[in-house]
């Protein structure tokens, strides 16, 4: 039998998280972005359980549009990061996605193409982020040079540097920076990702582009969102090996931990291959058997040992909650020093997607 290693997907929480979000804003469509394999939860997964919810998904990459096709996702796709090749503009529109376009190279590459087969266009403005887009005082100057990708079904796009922090004041200055953009050219716009739509109400645009706060993680840095959120990933493992150690023997690589008292050690089929971060310490909480325990000695490739000491009774075969209901991503997120965003990308495809 193989180990019992899984990740289980909560299909309920993902739909409820997602009618949660957009309640918050009624005047907003919004686009589920489902990049990066819907966060780690599995793209196709995602799709199909948000099918009759999500008007609009959104992804970085055309390859990622591609592997919805091919499961028979048919609602619009947004490819958020634009062609990448000039060739993926004639197959953007084969697969009837809308193309986030970026820089003047992907405006000449559509421009090469017969009109009847150019995509919808969309087009990034930088507000101020700095990492992707055409400069606020562009904006005009390529409206008029490349007229021709740009009407009714345009919108400008823009991204948040800092709406997970409420209290910083560089989120209203790009919000009004956008809106001198937006005032010149009338489009349609979409600004806010999850934290904006749950901390800047004035950010909401046309579209809202949600991903974090649809699988159940906190948006806010500082914690506090009114929604409340279910989380959409159960990390599982099961106990693989039980052992006793006597007072002041180590456990795992580098003997960076000594029993304080004679223990109880469980060995837990999981490692940092599976995506569990290698990163965490001592300490770190995990659940089992109804009792949060603490990761003692290093995480290896494969495996973890949690000290167990006090759980009344412990077998091999035991499950043992990483993250989930009783273990929240966010907090596994600050012992290893990251982000829910990258725990969440992080879990590793050995690792079965199990969507309940
Ligand atoms: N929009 C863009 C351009 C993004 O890069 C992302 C994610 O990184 C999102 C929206 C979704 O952000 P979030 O996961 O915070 O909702």
């Amino acid at each position: 039998m193989s180990r019992q290693t899984q990740a289980i997907i909560h299909a309920d929480a993902i739909i409820s998280n997602f009618s949660r979000l957009t309640s918050l804003a009624v005047s907003s469509k919004t686009m589920a972005v489902i990049k990066a394999d819907a966060y780690g939860h599995g793209a196709v997964n995602v799709a199909h359980i948000l099918k009759d919810h999500a008007s609009c998904f959104a992804v970085a990459l055309l390859e990622e549009a591609r592997l919805l096709r091919n499961n028979n996702i048919t609602a619009p796709i947004v490819v958020l990061e634009g062609p990448h090749q000039a060739q993926e503009c004639a197959q953007a529109k084969h697969l009837n996605c809308i193309l986030v376009v970026h820089n003047r190279q992907q405006l000449q590459w559509l421009k090469q193409l017969p009109k009847a087969v150019r995509p919808t266009v969309w087009l990034k403005v930088d507000s101020g982020m700095h990492r992707l887009g055409f400069a606020c005082h562009e904006v005009g100057a390529i409206v008029n040079e490349f007229g021709e990708f740009f009407d009714n079904n345009t919108v400008l796009v823009t991204h948040l540097a800092c709406a997970d922090d409420v209290d910083n004041a560089f989120t209203a200055q790009q919000i009004a920076a956008f809106a001198d953009v937006v005032r010149q050219t009338q489009f349609p716009v979409s600004i806010a990702n999850s934290p904006a739509t749950v901390g800047w109400p004035q950010s909401h645009g046309d579209w809202n582009r949600i991903g974090l706060a649809m699988f159940g993680s906190e948006p806010l840095s500082r914690g506090g969102s009114s929604v409340a959120l279910a989380p959409a990933m159960t990390l599982g493992a099961s106990v693989i090996a039980v052992r006793k150690v006597k007072k002041g023997e180590s456990v795992g690589y580098g003997q960076n931990w000594y029993a304080p008292r004679d223990s109880i050690i469980a060995t837990v089929g999981i490692g940092y291959a599976d995506g569990y971060p290698r990163h965490c310490p001592n300490g770190t909480p995990v659940w089992v058997n109804g009792l949060r325990v603490p990761l003692v000695g290093r995480v290896s490739m494969d495996m973890i040992t949690i000290d167990v000491t006090e759980v009344k009774k412990i077998a091999c075969g035991d499950a043992v909650e990483l993250w989930g209901a009783n273990i929240c991503i966010d907090e596994i997120a600050k012992w290893a020093g990251t982000i829910s965003y990258e725990l969440m990308t992080r879990v590793s495809p050995r690792v079965p997607r199990i969507v309940v």
